[in-house]
C-alpha cells in the first residue's frame, strides 16, 4: 500500500529545519504516522523495525500502555506547575526513587529538561561548589577525546575537540583539558602528571561510563572509571558521570557505574528517563556536593531554574518507567538482547570493509574501515524495511529492551544483508 504523502509533509519541509543536516541536499525526513512496539509506521503504509529506539531513549518500545496511561491521568490532574516555589507528587517519588536506585553517595536530584542542559547544571554544580569554598580558579573540566556530552556552548566545549564542533566555534569554546582515556598504566600515569599541572585549575573530571556514545559507540571497561575515580580522588576532583546514553538498563546494569567499584560525585540521566515518551533529565549529586551549598548565604545557592523543570507530566511518565523495570524483566531482556546481537551480527567481523564489532548490554556498533556513502546506506537500510541511522562510520543498534525476536531477526537480518551487499568503501 504506497499513497501520496500527506498534505503536511510538503508544507513542514519549507519551514521545518532538520538537526544535523545540510538543507539543501539532505534527503527528506520519512513521514511517520503511528508507531507501536520496535516498530515505525509510515505515512505510505510502510511498517519499519526499529534499531534506534529514537536515539536510545524508548526502552520500553514505542507506545507502552502503562506509560500512556500515567501520562493521561497526570494531564488531567496537574500537566505541569512551575517548580520554584511549588512542587508535586509524581517530582517527589520520583527524586526519591532516583537517588535510591542510584544507591548510597546519592541524595539530590535537580530536573532540568534536556540532556545537555542537565551536563551544563553539572558542570555549573561543580563550579559553584568550589566557587562557594573561595576557590575563584576552579572553571575547567577534564574531558576525554571521543566523549559527546550535548551540543550547547558549554557542553560542545567538552566534547570531542575533533569529532565535535570545537574547529567551527573556535574562540567561543573554553578550552578545557582533553585527554585519552587512561586505558592502561602508562596512559594512566600520563593523565596523573597532565592533572600536576591542571588540577588547581579544574573543578571535576566529566566521563560517559563505559561506553562514549555519540562519538562513536567507543567502549572501555570498568577499571578505567576506577582509575578516575582514584585520580579525582588524588588531585583534589569531582568526578562526574554522564550516563544520558548508558543509564536505564542500556549497558547491562540499571546503571553503567554498578560494573565498575567507582562511584561518582554527580550524576547526569536523561534520554530513556521517560521511556522515550517527554523530555526531562536530571542531574543527581552526592551529599558532599550538595553541602557545598548549604550555607546562611543566599549567594550560595545553586543559580540554576528551567521553566519546565520538573514536569509533572515527564515525571508521570519517568515513574511509570521506574515501575516497568521493576514489574518486568527488563535486565534479563537486556541480557537475552546482548548475546543476539553478539551472535546475530558475528558475520559481519568476515567483511573486509568491517573494522571492528562490539556489543555491550543492548548496544551493537560495527564500525566500518573506510569512508562510505552514508546516504546511499541509510536508503539501503530502509529499503530493507528498518530503521537505522548510522553516523560517522558507525553502523549501530539501540533496541528497545522489549523488541520481539521476530523484529529483532528481521532486523539483525536486514543490516548483515545491507553490509554484506556493500562494496569496499571508496578511498
Ligand atoms: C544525548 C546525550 C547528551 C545530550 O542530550 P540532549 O537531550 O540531546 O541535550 C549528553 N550526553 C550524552 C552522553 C548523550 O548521549
Amino acid at each position: 500500500m504506497h499513497t501520496s504523502p500527506p498534505a503536511w509533509v510538503a508544507d513542514g519541509a519549507r519551514h521545518v529545519w532538520l538537526p544535523y543536516a545540510q538543507m539543501k541536499t539532505a534527503a527528506p525526513p520519512l513521514p511517520v504516522v503511528r508507531t507501536h512496539g520496535s516498530r515505525i509506521e509510515l505515512a505510505d503504509g510502510r511498517s519499519l523495525v526499529d534499531g534506534v529506539a529514537s536515539w536510545w531513549t524508548a526502552c520500553h518500545g514505542y507506545n507502552h500502555p502503562a506509560i500512556a496511561q500515567a501520562v493521561r491521568d497526570q494531564l488531567d490532574a496537574v500537566p505541569h506547575v512551575m517548580f520554584g516555589g511549588l512542587t508535586h507528587e509524581p517530582a517527589a517519588r520520583l527524586a526519591q526513587r532516583l537517588c535510591a536506585l542510584l544507591g548510597p553517595g546519592f541524595d539530590r536530584v535537580f530536573y532540568t529538561d534536556s540532556g545537555s542542559v542537565a551536563v551544563e547544571v553539572a558542570m555549573k554544580m561543580a563550579v559553584q561548589f568550589w566557587l562557594n569554598q573561595g576557590e575563584r580558579q576552579r572553571s575547567h573540566f577534564l574531558a576525554f577525546r571521543g566523549g559527546y556530552h550535548g551540543d550547547t556552548f558549554g557542553t560542545m566545549a567538552v566534547c570531542d575537540p575533533e569529532d565535535g564542533m570545537h574547529s567551527l566555534f573556535r574562540g567561543l569554546l573554553t578550552a578545557h583539558v582533553i585527554a585519552p582515556l587512561p586505558r592502561d598504566d602508562a596512559s594512566a600515569a600520563e593523565l596523573d602528571a597532565l592533572l600536576g599541572r591542571h588540577a588547581h585549575e579544574l573543578a571535576g573530571i566529566l566521563v560517559e561510563p563505559l561506553v562514549q556514545g555519540a562519538g562513536g559507540m567507543l567502549m572501555h571497561p570498568p577499571e578505567v572509571l576506577a582509575r578516575l575515580r582514584a585520580l579525582a580522588d588524588r588531585h583534589g576532583l569531582l568526578l562526574i558521570y554522564d550516563e544520558i546514553f548508558t543509564g536505564f538498563g542500556r549497558t547491562g546494569t540499571m546503571f553503567a557505574f554498578e560494573q565498575a567499584d567507582a562511584r561518582p560525585d554527580i550524576v547526569t540521566l536523561s534520554k530513556a528517563l521517560t521511556g522515550g515518551t517527554l523530555p526531562l533529565a536530571a542531574t543527581v549529586a552526592s551529599q558532599r556536593v550538595f553541602d557545598g551549598f548549604w550555607s546562611d548565604d543566599p549567594g550560595h545557592a545553586l543559580m540554576h531554574g528551567p521553566t519546565f523543570m520538573g514536569n509533572a507530566l515527564a515525571c508521570a511518565a519517568a515513574n511509570a518507567s521506574l515501575d516497568l523495570f521493576e514489574r518486568e524483566p527488563r535486565l534479563r531482556q537486556v541480557a537475552a538482547l546482548s548475546r543476539a546481537l553478539e551472535a546475530g551480527l558475528a558475520p559481519c567481523r568476515e567483511l573486509p570493509w568491517v573494522r571492528d564489532v562490539r556489543v555491550l548490554g543492548a548496544i551493537a556498533a560495527i564500525e566500518l574501515a573506510g569512508p562510505f556513502d552514508r546516504d546511499a546506506l541509510r536508503a539501503r537500510l530502509v529499503d530493507a524495511g528498518v530503521w537505522v541511522r548510522p553516523f560517522g562510520n558507525i553502523v549501530y543498534l539501540t533496541p528497545a529492551f522489549t523488541i520481539g525476536q521476530d523484529d529483532l531477526d528481521f532486523l539483525i537480518d536486514a543490516v548483515v544483508g545491507v553490509l554484506q551487499g556493500m562494496q569496499a568503501p571508496a578511498g
